[in-house]
């Protein structure tokens, strides 16, 4: 582990040695992710936006959202098959994408809301695509690690935004209950929790005047 600093902000860079394969030469593996947690806030932001159009946004419809927004890390378990973090099946590889993005959010659609109508099946895919790419924006964003391959399957570079605000978190429990766990997040609830919040409540200030107006007429 590697305790370094990032524009005056502490990270750490847990690194896992690998062997190549073919000359078996050592190569590091570095691991970094936002929380969990700032993906479903996001997530939980971008469904009440969508339940102003979207008719029917029931808990469920919360729940696969969060789903789809936290789904991409999946793709650690790539490590466990000994899958290099630069490859596209690896860590922020595919699962990071547009292309993947709009594939899960067709998937649950389609899959769970088969008696809706087909207008309202592509109105929760377009949303549930929302969260999916929601999560590499957040973390093309983040302080440190590979970039995310956002344009598969039409490219595989990795990509970072210019601005990159938000620290990089831990993985595992055990080093998330830690001074730099605090820290990321700090970092998470200025650039994701504030921001979600504000959108949330201005989703729902609407709401509630689109409902009184309908009352009074
Ligand atoms: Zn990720």
């Amino acid at each position: 582990m590697i305790k370094g600093d990032h524009k005056g902000r502490p990270y750490i860079l847990i690194i896992i040695e690998e062997t190549l394969p073919g000359d078996g030469r050592p190569n590091r593996k570095r691991l970094y992710m936002p929380t969990a947690f700032a993906h479903t806030v996001s997530a939980i932001a971008i469904t009440k936006v969508a339940g102003l159009k979207l008719p029917t946004v029931t808990w469920s419809v919360y729940l696969i959202a969060i789903i789809c927004a936290v789904i991409p890390d999946a793709d650690v378990l790539a490590f466990k098959f000994g899958i290099s973090y630069h490859d596209i099946l690896g860590h922020r590889g595919w699962t990071h994408s547009i292309g993947f993005s709009v594939l899960i959010g067709l998937f649950f659609a389609f899959l769970f809301y088969r008696k809706r109508s087909l207008r309202n099946r592509l109105g929760l895919a377009l949303l549930f695509a929302i969260c999916a790419l929601s999560h590499p924006i957040l973390d093309a964003m983040t302080s440190g690690g590979l970039g995310v391959a956002l344009y598969w399957p039409f490219s595989e570079e990795r990509i970072f935004f210019d601005h990159r605000p938000i620290l990089v978190s831990p993985i595992g429990i055990k080093r998330f209950f830690s001074a730099w766990g605090w820290k990321v997040m700090q970092s998470e609830f200025y650039y994701v929790w504030i921001p979600s919040i504000v959108v949330f409540l201005g989703a729902n200030f609407f709401e509630l005047s689109k409902s009184t107006d309908k009352e009074r007429v």
